[in-house]
């Protein structure tokens, strides 16, 4: 196994100024559970790197505080935490439902919100919601710092657009309005400890047969978790019906297909996303 030096950091400020002056040979690691499967595996990604950079008990960055018309949560703040959260629970249950499901209780306790972004597998289970919602990301760097919408940041599997010298800090959620019916599917191999096959979130808002508005974004599906906006846009005003969204949903599988192509993958869970969303569209309306 390769030897890296380790560098543990309880305050953002200095560990902002080490990945300053070493981020092109850095890495971070949070709750690890990530990190640790590449570390021991001696993953070929990790050649360059020299330093592991904890910030795991960064305090600053644990925080779920709702301030003005946004709810900001911190990068380092654990599955365990966001479940438990009362405003998480109360304004975006999508986001709840998804960290419930995601590995084990060993691995929420430990597992963070910004190490399943910043690793970025086409499976993390909080990006959809994220999405959904219209999230943000704060991005800071010892001079400077960005927010932009998360979507923004999402590259290709495994790469994010985050600078070397930067750290994600938290993630920015608009305060829905609470007339938003809702939905979270995860299918995986088994019930607990899995992987996601396909993920899906769901925000529909209704004004009698209508739709108002509808956003969704679906996890494992794409190269990455993604929203399809030109779809949302096309739905909006028009009338609920079963053949809309037996509609909607072959329209979303088209897009899978054109986006990844025929995989080994494709005849079982083309045909499985078309009737689960189907089901779960039909069952909000
Ligand atoms: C048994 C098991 C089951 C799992 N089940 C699921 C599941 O059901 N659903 C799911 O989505 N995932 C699952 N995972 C994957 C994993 O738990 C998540 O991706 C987790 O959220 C990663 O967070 P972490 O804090 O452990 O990240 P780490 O391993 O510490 O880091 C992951 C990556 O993010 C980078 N990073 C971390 N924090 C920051 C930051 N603030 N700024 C910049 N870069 C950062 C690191 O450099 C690294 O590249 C599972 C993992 C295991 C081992």
């Amino acid at each position: 196994m390769k030897k890296h030096s380790f560098h543990k950091f309880t305050e953002l400020r200095p560990a902002l100024e080490f990945m300053e002056k070493n981020g092109a040979q850095s890495k971070i690691i949070a709750g690890g559970t990530d990190m640790l499967v590449d570390i021991r595996k001696g993953a070929s990604k990790l050649d360059p790197v020299k330093h592991i950079v904890d910030i795991h008990d960064i305090q600053e960055l644990r925080n779920i505080e709702i301030k003005g018309n946004v709810c900001r949560i911190g990068a380092c703040c654990t599955f365990k935490e966001i479940g438990i959260n009362e405003d998480v629970r109360s304004y975006y249950p999508v986001l709840k439902m998804a960290v419930d499901r995601i590995g084990s209780p060993q691995i929420r306790n430990v597992a963070t919100i910004g190490g399943n972004i910043c690793n970025l597998a086409a499976c993390a289970d909080s990006i959809a919601p994220l999405l959904v919602y219209d999230a943000q990301v704060r991005l800071c760097s010892v001079g400077d710092e960005r927010i932009v919408p998360l979507e923004n940041i999402l590259i290709k599997p495994y790469k994010t657009d985050i600078h070397p010298d930067e750290m994600l800090t938290e993630i920015i959620l608009p305060i829905p309005d609470k007339d938003w019916k809702y939905c979270f599917y995860k299918l995986g191999r088994r019930s607990g400890v899995s992987i996601s096959r396909l993920s899906y979130a769901i925000l529909l808002k209704t004004n009698k047969d209508k739709i108002e508005d509808i956003h969704f974004a679906f996890g494992a599906l794409f190269s990455v978790p993604k929203r399809l906006l030109d779809l949302e846009q096309e739905l909006r005003h028009q009338t609920i019906s079963a053949d809309l969204w037996k509609d909607v949903s072959r329209k979303v599988a088209q897009k899978i297909i054109e986006e990844t192509g025929i995989r080994w993958s494709t005849p079982y869970k083309i045909p499985t996303l078309q009737q689960l969303f189907f089901t779960s569209l039909m069952d909000l309306t």
